[in-house]
């Protein structure tokens, strides 16, 4: 009989005992290298092992970070396609005239889109000339 570890006959005394391996400690390592064959083949391209799980870690994090930011985006508030206000406050900036108040609704929905400042700059001047 040999070892089917190492491939060297078993002692008969050893024999007695053990019919397929020389030693306890090649046993025991036939069983290690078995276990990690096994492994490489439930796992055909492992992660990186000696780069520590940190590492794959932070990637799982990210592709879940990814995922829900995913599903965020579908729970977030979405672009209104029909948006209906009035035109209201006007403040007239430089040369333009500008409606600073606007309410009515955004997808049937109640909205108010209104601005707080609003500034001009005519092409060729320096200055901001804040609506008035
Ligand atoms: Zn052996």
């Amino acid at each position: 009989m040999c070892c089917l570890y190492c491939g060297k006959d078993i002692g008969a005394f050893r024999l007695l005992r053990d019919s397929e391996f020389c030693s306890i400690v090649h046993r025991k390592k036939y069983g290690e290298r078995l276990g990690k064959a096994l492994h490489n083949i439930a796992e055909p391209e492992p992660a990186p092992k000696k780069k520590g799980s940190k590492d794959a870690q932070t990637g799982a994090w990210s592709l879940a970070s990814g995922e829900a930011a995913g599903e965020e985006a579908d729970e977030a508030p979405k672009k209104p396609s029909v948006v209906i206000t009035t035109w209201a406050d006007y403040k007239k900036a430089g040369p333009l005239l500008i409606s600073t108040d606007h309410r009515g609704t955004a997808d049937e929905k109640p909205v108010r889109i209104s601005f707080s400042d609003v500034s001009v700059k005519v092409v060729g001047s320096e200055n901001w000339i804040k609506a008035q």
